[in-house]
């Protein structure tokens, strides 16, 4: 297919492993959707960049005053890499589960909180401490939205509300519809929050066109493996809540008083949430990771997914002991993200065998995502089943399944791999 281009340089892809069958061979990193390596530009800036590093918002000197600039410019190219709107924020975080509960922390006291209980669990947890209500899983892209509009209608009009969804599922790879989801929300009086861990490495993603209020996400999905994150959206909310960490940096003015405590002014910008020094490697490794993406064109890498996709979906029907996992369905949209499980299989041997003798990077387990795993397979929602845990005895259901994921680095070769390993 002309359309799809090649893959995009990344580290690691020369790294080769031994096999149990002797020899060795180059790895075939197939387990995107945990982390994704390094794209080689991102590599490239942090590199030109490091000799120059210095602290940011706190000397003097050159270097610092480079850092800042540094600092500062990457919140504007994340802003401009998810279309944000005139005063939205862009906050720096460790990960999308410490956006979350970055934003879990700051929603008005009351809110109620609407989550499909299909979500990852850094989506589906931040908020024990709001009013929460779990959304059973649709079977349709149709019944979610449906599902939301329902539980919506009972709720307090006045009060704060606030809608959690995944873009695209970390075990599925499905699409879900965010738009529709947020136009639902926001017919109702609530917010939502987009946790696009998933959706931004694969499909650019408009704060703008979507109408979301908020969009999470991490470097290290995004081809840019530092330790940062993002939080980006409305400023209201960030804005009257309390510090996410109380620190310097998020504090413009503190002052003993009078009676012997402190008076302490929070920053009323994005900075009020990043006390402390904050990570500028990881931080302007994002900007360089949404810069590349956007120069290489989600055009190009979304016809270069999909091929890859129906590579390993048309292998994987071939083998009539292989059943993938899907909520709505085999024509359902969908991410590099692949979830099945092999009958007769233990997923975890399957996965283990997959990199002992082909050299192929896999994941095995719930995948965080217990409640949906479970309904996937027809478990028993009690059933205990963890990620990494022993299979269930022979001739029983599987409490776990394998993922395969994959994403702009990945050459055709190692799927081909893959496919030809399972098959
Ligand atoms: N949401 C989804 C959909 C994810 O796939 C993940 C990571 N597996 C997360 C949230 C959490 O991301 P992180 O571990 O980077 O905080």
């Amino acid at each position: 297919d002309p359309a799809c281009g090649a893959p995009l340089p990344v580290l690691g892809r020369d790294v080769t492993v031994p096999l149990v069958t002797g020899g060795e061979v180059t790895y075939a990193a197939l387990d995107y959707a945990a982390s994704a390596p390094a794209l080689q530009r991102v590599w490239d800036d942090v590199a030109a960049y490091a000799p120059y590093y210095g602290s940011v918002h706190r000397g003097a000197g050159y270097l610092s005053q480079l850092s800042t600039d540094l600092f500062e410019n990457s919140r504007k190219a994340v802003a401009e890499f998810l279309d944000c709107r005139e005063g939205d924020q862009v906050v720096f975080t460790r990960s999308t589960t410490d956006s979350l509960n970055l934003l879990a922390q700051a929603v008005p006291a009351g809110c109620e909180v609407f989550v499909f209980e299909t979500e990852h669990h850094a989506s589906l947890l931040p908020w024990r401490d709001a009013r929460v209500t779990y959304l059973n899983a649709p079977r349709t892209p149709d019944e979610a939205v449906a599902t939301l509009e329902r539980a919506l209608a009972d709720r307090d009009p006045y009060g704060p509300a606030l809608v959690c969804v995944t873009g695209a599922s970390n075990v599925t790879g499905e699409l879900w519809p965010v738009r529709e989801l947020a136009a639902a929300a926001h017919a109702h009086g609530a917010r939502i929050v987009l946790d696009a861990a998933q959706l931004a490495p694969h499909h650019p993603v408009s704060v703008r066109d979507l109408d979301v209020d908020w969009v999470a996400f991490s470097g290290h999905k995004l081809y840019a493996p530092f330790g940062s994150g993002v939080l980006a959206g409305r400023a209201d909310w960030l804005t009257e809540a309390e510090p996410y960490l109380a620190g310097g940096g998020a504090s413009r003015k503190v002052a003993r008083r009078a009676d012997g405590g402190v008076d302490v002014e929070w920053h009323e910008s994005a900075a009020r949430h990043e006390a402390g020094s904050p990570n500028v490697i990881g931080v302007y490794s994002i900007a360089s990771a949404c810069k590349a993406l956007t120069e290489a064109g989600f055009d190009s890498l979304v016809a270069r997914e999909q091929h890859l996709i129906r590579k390993v979906r048309e292998g994987l029907a071939a083998v009539p002991e292989v059943k993938v996992l899907s909520l709505f369905g085999d024509d359902a949209p969908r991410v590099g993200v692949i979830s099945f499980v092999v009958e007769g299989w233990n997923s975890s041997h399957f996965a283990a065998a997959l990199s002992a003798e082909y050299g192929i990077g896999v994941r095995d387990g719930l995948f965080c995502a217990h409640p949906l795993v479970r309904t996937l397979l027809g478990s028993d929602p009690q059933q205990q089943g963890e990620c990494g845990a022993p299979e269930a005895a022979p001739g029983e259901k599987s409490l776990n399944a394998i993922r395969v994921s994959f994403g702009a680095g990945t050459p055709d070769e190692h799927v081909e791999r893959f496919v030809a390993a399972v098959t």
